[in-house]
């Protein structure tokens, strides 16, 4: 550890990625999608090499803002986009969640949020999930003077999505900061509180296209709400007053924009392997979250999750093991191509019988 970072940088301990494999395996580790991106996403980038490498990117990054604002319905002076998500959410907490109050978020979700607090000095105030694994709305509501509430939906790691009722009803209660909720899952069934931003101004959502857009490799994400909001992530955006994102991510994200079939079909076929998946863990005794997600979070009464993982990883497969407070054994499992889920439960069979 340098003395010659700052205080913050050398208390943090940086958020660990799932593993990279070396060897051809089957990665069920990061919730990437198993299924190639839009077909015309191949197209931009044959002609992207001849026509536009030499060029600056657009420093507004209009034409891929205003693609995402017509998908969505708004205007694009409402949207903001970045490398990744993980980006535009290190933006909001620069802009949003520095007021010297906690922050309110969930004691289960994702990792990346106490990284970026620490970071920026944020404190947190960590609210236990109720009994049946869900994000306590109510008492991220409740909570007294705050610099900002945060939360996925559907929540990481357990797939569980909140209706868009109870998130207008938790927008209803916490009006003085912003709630920012990060919607990385919320195209493998989960309804999108993006609508809710025209009428709450506090209210940010980000999402990806590292998940049900098959991008990850690119880094493309983006938030939606009001013209306030995307106003303080651009004075907080990096490099020359530029938007962040290159042009090649900027091409390929909207030609995946533009395949709806391929989202659709792509996506309901996440969606149906996961339902698969889910039953056919129960049938070999793992107790499942119900997961609006594209992973799923099991955990087997008689069987420690460490030696599961390990046998699994013995086999070339690899998922993540969560074993902490409040989070005890527990496998969590990203849905690749049913080939990839068959081998995973014969696996599974293999480790169990
Ligand atoms: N939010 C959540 C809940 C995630 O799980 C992830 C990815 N692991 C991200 C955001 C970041 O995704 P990306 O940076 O690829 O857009």
């Amino acid at each position: 550890m340098s003395q010659l970072w700052s205080p913050a940088v050398q208390a943090l301990t940086p958020y660990v990625p799932g593993e990279q494999p070396t060897e051809r395996v089957i990665k069920l580790n990061t919730n990437e999608n198993p299924y190639p991106p839009a077909p015309g996403v191949g197209e931009v980038l044959r002609e992207f090499a001849t026509d536009h490498l030499r060029l600056y990117p657009d420093p507004t990054s209009h034409a891929l803002r205003s693609a995402l604002a017509n998908s969505f319905g708004v205007e694009t002076p409402q949207v903001f986009s970045g490398n990744g998500s993980d980006e535009v959410l290190a933006f909001a907490f620069q802009a949003f969640f520095c007021h010297g109050a906690p922050l309110d978020v969930p004691t289960i979700t994702y990792s990346f949020y106490p990284v970026y607090a620490k970071l920026y000095g944020i404190e947190l105030r960590q609210h236990p999930l109720n009994e049946q694994w869900e994000v306590d709305l109510d008492a991220l509501a409740e909570a007294p003077s705050r610099s900002g509430v945060i939360f996925a939906n559907p929540n990481a790691p357990t797939g569980h999505a909140h209706s868009l009722a109870a998130l207008e009803a938790l927008l209803e209660r916490v009006t003085d900061r912003v709630v920012l909720i990060d919607e990385a899952y919320v195209d493998f069934g989960a309804d999108s509180a993006v609508a809710l931003t025209q009428r709450y101004p506090n209210l940010l959502v980000t999402g990806t296209f590292s998940k049900s857009r098959s991008l990850a490799g690119i880094r493309l994400g983006y938030a939606v709400g009001s013209r306030e909001l995307i106003e303080g992530l651009e004075r907080v955006k990096d490099s020359f007053n530029s938007y962040p994102v290159d042009s090649l991510a900027s091409r390929v994200g909207i030609a995946a924009l533009e395949d709806h079939a391929h989202f659709e079909a792509c996506r309901e076929h996440v969606i149906t392997t996961r339902e698969r998946t889910r039953s056919r863990l129960e049938s070999l005794g793992f107790d499942v979250l119900p997961s609006k997600a594209n992973f799923i979070l099991a955990q087997h009464p008689a069987f420690d999750g460490a030696p599961l993982f390990a046998g699994l990883r013995e086999r070339g497969i690899l998922v993540r093991h969560f074993n902490k407070a409040g989070l005890e054994n527990f496998l969590r499992i990203s849905i690749g191509t049913d080939d990839e889920m068959d081998s995973l439960i014969e696996a599974l069979e293999s480790l169990i019988h």
